[in-house]
């Protein structure tokens, strides 16, 4: 599934190629795939440019020439991919922006749970939609507001997008093993210290996922990815016989708030 660190990488190659291009008109497959009507989406765009782009947690923003403001999410397994010629169109390439360049971006939706819709405000939508800070900017003092309510397990409450947006589940287990902090612990009991180890660890992940375009297997050698289980069904309880990379103790896996989870119960204390 699209994390952070991939919308970040899209985010990137949609600034590098398709910025500042007349747009001509756009090719909707499936108008289930919009959240405005084909017509508006269509009124809006042809005519009109993308000058930029702005992403908060796995939310990407296409800011245009008029003020008008593209939304795109990525769902399960969504895309972008630049090209001129029709046979270098992709497979999926559900939706189809054409540019007077004759170039297109096309943005690829294999199973359907992306979305492309339409807004005015990002600011008034990320309230609405109760989107909280990116994780990138989440700052000790935003992180300390939210735990201090929070009577929950900490992989939960970094779970939920209106605390801090863009963690998934890969990358909270990540963050509380470089922080080492169990994922069980009560967030509001966190120590100051704790919470400064946690956002330098949120940091870390992110800014080392993002380098490396997403691609897990450059990711450091002591990084817990290494030894997680991508097979997260629940018949897989063992975690396999895998060893921390840090201190070699055997890799726990549990379910914490209903999600896989992979700790080091020596590094990770409860
Ligand atoms: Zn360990």
């Amino acid at each position: 599934m699209p994390e952070l660190p991939e919308v970040e990488t899209y985010r990137r190659y949609l600034e590098a190629t398709s910025l500042y291009q007349t747009i001509t008109h756009v090719d909707v497959e499936d108008h289930k795939l919009l959240t405005v009507s084909y017509d508006t989406l269509q009124h809006a765009l042809k005519g009109n440019q993308f000058t930029g782009t702005r992403r908060v947690g796995k939310n990407l923003f296409v800011l245009t020439r008029t003020g008008a403001v593209v939304t795109m999410h990525f769902g399960m397994t969504g895309d972008l991919a630049y090209y001129r010629d029709e046979e270098d169109r992709p497979s999926y390439a559900r939706i189809v922006f054409h540019f007077n360049t004759g170039f297109k971006l096309a943005f690829i939706c294999p199973r359907k749970f992306e979305r492309i819709g339409l807004i005015e405000d990002i600011d008034g939508y990320l309230r609405h939609k109760k989107i909280a800070p990116d994780a990138l900017e989440a700052s000790t003092e935003d992180l300390t507001r939210v735990f201090m309510k929070k009577k929950a397990s900490v992989k939960p409450v970094l779970l939920d997008q209106s605390t801090v947006a863009g963690l998934g589940n890969w990358i909270v287990d990540e963050v509380l093993f470089d922080a080492a902090i169990h994922p069980e612990r009560v967030a509001n009991q966190l120590s100051e210290d704790e919470i400064n180890r946690l956002h330098a660890a949120i940091r870390k992940v992110l800014t080392v996922a993002i380098e490396r375009e997403a691609v897990y297997r450059d990711f450091p050698k002591d990084f817990l990815i290494h030894v997680r289980e991508w097979d997260d069904s629940p018949h897989s309880e063992s975690g396999g016989h895998r060893l921390c990379p840090r201190c070699t103790t055997r890799i726990e896996k549990a379910y914490v708030g209903g999600r896989a989870t992979y700790f080091c119960p020596q590094c990770q204390r409860e």
